[in-house]
C-alpha cells in the first residue's frame, strides 16, 4: 500500500462553488481522506505550502487524434499569425523543415477574420510557399482548409470537379478551383491524400499530448473525433501502454456512406473507452456556415446544413443499441432546434448522464434550456467562451448587433442545465494555447475578447462556477469516471497552481500556471523554474 497525505493547501474539491478542504490522502491512486490539515499527525505529510490546489480538470471536448494525425502541422495560429504575408513566411520556414522531396507541407490554425480586411489566402499565396511539392492549411475552425496549386492536381480536383454534398470548391470568375476547400468533405477531398503518419508515430505523438495536458492540469479528455487515426481506440489504448496516463473518452464520426461497426464487450470499459458517436450536423458562425434561421447579416445565407435527419436519427440508433452517447455537433439557432426537435421525446438510454449531448451551442435562450429541462431525452452540453475571446472577429460578423452580447450566455447555462461543461475545442479555436484551461476561465468571468471589447458582461460567472464545468459538472456530462471531484474513491489526480486563482484580479486568471499536475497518486508534471 502506497499512502501519501498532503497538507496546507487551498484545496478546491470540486464538490461546490464553496467547498474547499486543506488537506487530503491518496492510498494507491485512489483519494482515500478529505479534511484539514489540522487533524492531520502524519509527520511524512507532503506539505502543499499553501498553495491552491484542483481536481485534476476536464476537457470535455477537444481533438488530441487530430492533432496526433497531423503532429507534422506547423502551428499557425494567433496571434503570432495575423496576415496572409505570416502565414507564408511561417509555412516557407516549415517548408525548409521537410526534408521529403515530395513530402506535405502542411500547417494549421490561421484565422483570416484577423487578417487585414479579411482576406482568404488562396492557392496563389501558397503557390509562394511551393509550386513543386504539395502545400495545405487548416483553418482555425478545422471545418475548413487553403491548399496549393499541386495539392488540388494531385488531389485531381479541376474546373470540371463537381462540389462534394455539404461542402464547396471555391471557384474563382471561370470555375476554377482557388484552393479554398470549404467544409469537411471539401477539405477530406485533399486531405485525403496526405501520407498519414505511422501506427508508431501516432502513438508517440498521443502520449505527447498526454504531456500537454498534464501541463495544463487536465487529466481527463473528451476526443470530439473530426479526423481519424488509424483504429483510435486501438492507438489510444497503445499510448496508455506506452504512459499516457490521461483518461480518454472517444467519440468517433459518424459516416453515413461508412457506418460505425458495433462495439466490442470491453470497447466501453477502463480508462480509454469509446463513449459516444459525433455528428457534425452544421458548420462554424466564425466562417457563417453554422445553420441558421434568419440570415446572415447582408446576406440571403442560412449557412450549411450537414447532414439530413435520417442521419441523425441513424447515429442516434447506433447509440442507442451500443449503449453510448450521441454527441451532435450544432452552432446555429436552427441546428440547435433541430436537435431538440429529433429527440426530445425519444426515451433516454443511458442512466446518469445525457445520452444527447449538443456541442458549441452558440446561440441559447432560456426558452431553449426550458425545452431542454422538459424533454422526456436527457440532453447535455459542452460549450466554449474560449471561441469569443479568440474568435471576436468572425462572430461579429456573423451574429446580429443583438446576438453578440447573447452569444454563449454562459451565466444562463449555468443556470439552465447541469451537465454543463466549458472545453477548449483545440485545435479547432483560432488562438494558441486554446486549451489552457485559466484563459478559458477569464474569458468566463470577464466576458472580454482578445482585443479587450466587451462581450455581454452580464453572463458572466464567477471562477468557482467556471471551475465546475472542468470539474464535477464537466464530469457529469460524460461517462469519464474517477474525475471531475477529490472525493474518497475518486482518483487522486490534481493540479497545483502557482497563484491562488480565487483570489487574484480578474485580468491576471490567465496568467495563473498549474505547476504540478499529479494524475492518480503520481506527479506527472512539474513546471521549470522560470
Ligand atoms: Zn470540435
Amino acid at each position: 500500500m502506497t499512502a501519501t497525505t498532503f497538507v496546507n493547501g487551498r484545496v478546491f474539491t470540486g464538490e461546490s462553488e464553496t467547498a474547499f478542504a486543506s488537506a487530503f490522502r491518496i492510498v494507491d491512486g485512489l483519494v482515500d481522506w478529505v479534511g484539514e490539515a489540522a487533524d492531520v499527525h502524519d509527520t511524512d505529510a507532503v506539505d502543499l505550502g499553501g498553495r491552491t490546489v484542483l481536481p485534476g480538470l476536464i476537457d470535455s471536448h477537444t481533438h488530441p487524434a487530430l492533432l496526433a494525425g497531423t503532429a507534422v502541422a506547423v502551428e499557425c495560429f494567433p496571434p503570432a499569425v495575423r496576415s496572409v504575408d505570416d502565414l507564408v513566411a511561417v509555412l516557407r520556414s516549415h517548408a525548409a523543415t521537410v526534408t521529403a522531396a515530395d513530402g506535405w507541407v502542411l500547417g494549421r490554425g490561421f484565422d483570416d477574420t484577423k487578417f487585414p480586411g479579411g482576406a482568404m489566402p488562396t492557392a496563389a499565396d501558397l503557390d509562394r510557399v511551393s509550386t513543386d511539392r504539395p502545400v495545405l492549411v487548416w483553418r482555425c475552425d478545422a471545418h475548413s482548409a487553403v491548399c496549393n496549386t499541386v495539392a488540388l492536381e494531385v488531389a485531381g480536383i479541376s474546373a470540371t470537379t463537381p462540389d462534394p454534398e455539404g461542402a464547396r470548391f471555391e471557384r474563382d470568375a471561370d470555375g476554377c478551383p482557388n484552393g479554398i476547400l470549404t467544409e469537411i468533405a471539401a477539405v477530406d477531398a485533399v486531405a485525403a491524400f496526405i501520407p498519414a503518419p505511422s501506427r508508431d508515430e501516432q502513438v508517440d505523438a498521443i502520449v505527447a499530448i498526454g504531456d500537454e495536458l498534464a501541463s495544463r492540469g487536465i487529466v481527463a479528455v473528451c476526443d470530439l473525433l473530426s479526423s481519424r487515426i488509424d483504429r483510435p481506440l486501438d492507438t489510444f489504448r497503445a499510448a496508455a501502454e506506452r504512459g499516457l496516463r490521461t483518461r480518454v473518452a472517444l467519440y468517433p464520426g459518424w459516416d453515413p456512406a461508412a457506418p460505425l461497426d458495433d462495439l466490442g464487450p470491453d470497447d466501453r470499459d477502463g480508462p480509454i473507452r469509446v463513449a459516444g458517436v459525433k455528428v457534425v450536423l452544421d458548420g462554424a458562425y466564425s466562417n457563417r456556415t453554422a445553420w441558421v434561421h434568419e440570415a446572415y447579416p447582408g446576406s440571403c445565407d442560412h449557412g450549411l446544413r450537414l447532414v439530413d435527419d435520417d442521419d441523425v436519427l441513424a447515429a442516434g440508433e447506433w447509440a442507442r443499441r451500443n449503449g453510448v452517447q450521441l454527441a451532435v455537433h450544432a452552432m446555429g439557432d436552427r441546428a440547435l432546434d433541430r436537435v431538440v426537435e429529433l429527440f426530445e421525446g425519444q426515451e433516454p438510454w443511458l442512466d446518469g448522464i445525457p445520452s444527447v449531448r449538443i456541442e458549441h451551442a452558440t446561440i441559447v435562450s432560456d426558452a431553449y434550456l426550458a425545452r431542454l429541462r422538459a424533454a422526456r431525452m436527457r440532453f447535455g452540453i459542452a460549450t466554449h467562451t474560449v471561441f469569443f475571446f479568440a474568435e471576436y472577429d468572425g462572430y461579429e460578423k456573423a451574429l446580429r448587433v443583438e446576438q453578440v452580447p447573447d452569444a454563449y450566455p454562459i451565466a444562463r447555462l449555468y443556470a439552465g442545465l447541469d451537465p454543463l461543461a466549458l472545453s477548449s475545442d483545440r485545435p479547432a479555436t483560432a488562438w494558441s494555447g486554446a486549451d489552457d484551461v485559466m484563459l478559458s476561465v477569464e474569458a468566463a468571468v470577464r466576458r472580454r475578447t482578445y482585443n479587450d471589447v466587451e462581450f455581454g458582461p452580464e453572463a458572466s460567472i464567477t471562477v468557482p462556477q467556471a471551475l465546475l464545468l472542468y470539474t464535477s459538472r464537466a464530469a457529469r456530462l460524460s461517462p469519464l469516471e474517477g474525475v471531475g471531484r477529490l472525493a474518497p474513491g475518486l482518483d487522486g489526480s490534481f493540479a497545483v497552481l502557482d497563484r491562488d486563482v480565487f483570489s487574484v484580479p480578474d485580468d491576471e486568471i490567465s496568467a495563473v500556471r498549474v505547476v504540478e499536475t499529479w494524475i492518480r497518486g503520481e506527479r506527472v508534471y512539474r513546471r521549470a523554474q522560470a
